[in-house]
């Protein structure tokens, strides 16, 4: 596998076989913990986006021909060699996305519990039949597939969010163009091969490598079905607008800020283990991060004394460790990403807020061009501060006090996102009214990250969803096909019922 990654330009997989690019377009990729471009990935250019599309759709013509028994075969296949090799994969995504390996591993086996979850795909897809429904009248549902469908993913999760969808639409029956970030771009190229040796036919799953050229390409090709996307709000609602315009179904996950809001009678240990694994896990590049903590008074000095004992002991570095020793948590994805998380931090505080640990001018011994960043806890935060209104995306918690249960959902509930929130408290009672009063996709009660699992669907609500369809579960198997409904009759001879203009009746 390693020969992929090798080439100097990253380039496509079409028709079943890595394709070099013609473009002469390229973006660097960095080795996030050492600051080093590692290679130039290609940007499709218009040739190349057809080229892909178009081996796609052939690859559709081929795969949804085959049987249901064949095609849960291949993800049988695909499943077992994911979990045998799933090492190499977690490699590659620390050498681009800069997290540490336990980290990447933990990403992997996510998204391999939606290949999981597909591998039952029969039942999900299997209709429904409604015998005699009018007198000699049968009338049935049949679920079939959309044909070639997009799939346009973020830089944080290289492997799980492209999982989240292309296992469920090529059980489907679907064919996959997958354009991955050009941030960390090989993660696709090694489960392309991967999906190769499982079986399956070339030009099912395709990974067109690009800038926004390849993303309008997909966007507004009539061949192109659907649109499946994961990343930032701006973006996303730019892909649901305009796919929806070329009529294509769309589902557009978009970005958030996610507050967990922390009850006096919380247990307040555990409440700071869980803002450190939630905040700076992946160093805060992750959509269900936790960013802001809602403190309801008299807590909020005594978890900041406690939050601050934790980050004094984290270990940060290299995400793939150094003798064997991994670190808790790696750098942010580039430079100019850095400088971003930075001036959140600096605008926090020209706002009146209280720099309780500083992140700015971290730096690891021995990797001082990588591209770090301390984990940051401010206090005070004003919530008319545009730190606090906007998604940061980096190791910075936010803490906001507040006076009571009511006043920290009212704010949860006037946020532009709505993906994740937790609440932590010992009150039943208060956790039923948070569930049941907040405005957010994803609640966790005493969980800080709330990822669902395969079998129920991931997606939040207003900014940071666009469109009805969440990602995998049901959900997944109704965006990835198309039902159509039969009513039928076999005509008895002896008693049809001759000539009748009426509108049909049931009877
Ligand atoms: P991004 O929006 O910059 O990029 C996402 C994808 O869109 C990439 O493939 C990129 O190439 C493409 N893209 C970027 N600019 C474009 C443009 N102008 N036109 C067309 N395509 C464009 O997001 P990112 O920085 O890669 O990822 C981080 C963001 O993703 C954060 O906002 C995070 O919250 C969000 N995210 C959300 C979820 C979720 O489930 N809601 C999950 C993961 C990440």
């Amino acid at each position: 596998m390693s020969t992929i990654t090798d080439t100097t330009v990253i380039g496509h997989w079409i028709d079943g076989a890595p394709r070099a690019s013609q473009s002469g377009r390229t973006a660097p990729v960095f080795n996030p913990a050492t600051g080093a471009v590692s290679a130039e990935v290609a940007l499709a250019d218009e040739s190349e986006i057809d080229a892909a599309i178009a081996s796609a759709q052939r690859g559709f013509e081929t795969w949804s021909r085959f049987s249901v028994a064949k095609r849960q075969t291949v993800l049988f296949a695909f499943r077992e060699l994911l979990n045998a090799r799933k090492g190499e994969l977690a490699a590659i995504i620390t050498a681009e996305h800069g997290k540490v390996l336990s980290d990447a591993m933990g990403e992997i086996l996510r998204g391999q519990e939606v290949v999981e979850l597909a591998t039952g795909f029969p039942h999900l897809i299997k209709g429904a039949f409604s015998e005699n429904a009018s007198t000699g009248i049968d009338v049935y549902s049949i679920k079939q597939p959309l044909g070639v469908v997009g799939v346009i993913s973020p830089f944080n999760f290289p492997a799980m969010v492209p999982m989240w969808f292309f296992p469920i639409a090529i059980a489907a029956g679907n064919a996959v163009v997958l354009k991955p970030s050009e941030k960390d771009p090989s993660a696709a190229l090694w489960l392309a091969q991967l999906w190769k040796e499982a079986g399956l036919p070339d030009g099912v799953f395709t990974v067109l490598q690009g800038d926004k050229l390849a993303v309008d390409g997909l966007l507004t090709d009539p061949r192109v079905q659907s649109v499946s996307f994961v990343g930032s709000t701006p973006i996303a609602q730019y892909i649901y607008e305009t796919a929806s315009k070329h009529g294509k179904r769309v589902q557009a996950l978009g970005g958030a800020k996610n507050h967990m809001l922390v009850l006096p009678d919380a247990d307040l240990d555990l409440v700071a283990d869980q803002a450190i694994n939630a905040g700076y896990g992946a160093a805060g590049e992750r959509c269900m991060a936790i960013s802001v903590v809602l403190a309801v008074e008299p807590v909020a000095d005594e978890l900041i004394a406690k939050i601050s004992e934790r980050i004094a002991k984290l270990r940060i570095g290299n995400g793939a460790g150094v003798d064997g020793v991994e670190p808790d948590m790696g750098p942010l994805i580039t430079a100019q990403h850095r400088e971003k998380v930075a001036g959140y931090v600096d605008i926090a505080e020209q706002d009146g807020a209280t720099i309780v640990v500083d992140g700015r001018d971290f730096r690891v011994e021995g990797h001082e061009d990588g591209f770090f960043f301390g984990p940051t806890l401010i206090d005070k935060v004003p919530t008319t501060s545009r730190a606090y209104q906007e998604e940061i995306f980096g190791p910075v918690l936010e803490v906001v006090r507040v006076q009571s249960f009511q006043e920290g959902v009212d704010l949860i509930n006037s946020g532009q996102f709505g993906n994740g929130t937790a609440i932590f408290t010992n009150d039943g009672g208060a956790a039923r009214r948070f569930q049941n009063e907040i405005q957010v996709g994803m609640i966790g009660i005493n969980v800080p990250i709330p990822v669902p699992v395969a079998y129920h669907s991931f997606g939040g609500w207003k900014q940071s969803l666009f469109g009805e369809a969440k990602a995998y579960g049901v959900h997944g198997f109704d965006f990835f096909t198309r039902e159509k409904a039969v009513t039928s009759r076999w005509l008895d001879p002896a008693a049809h019922g001759g000539i009748n203009l009426g509108f049909p009746q049931n009877d």
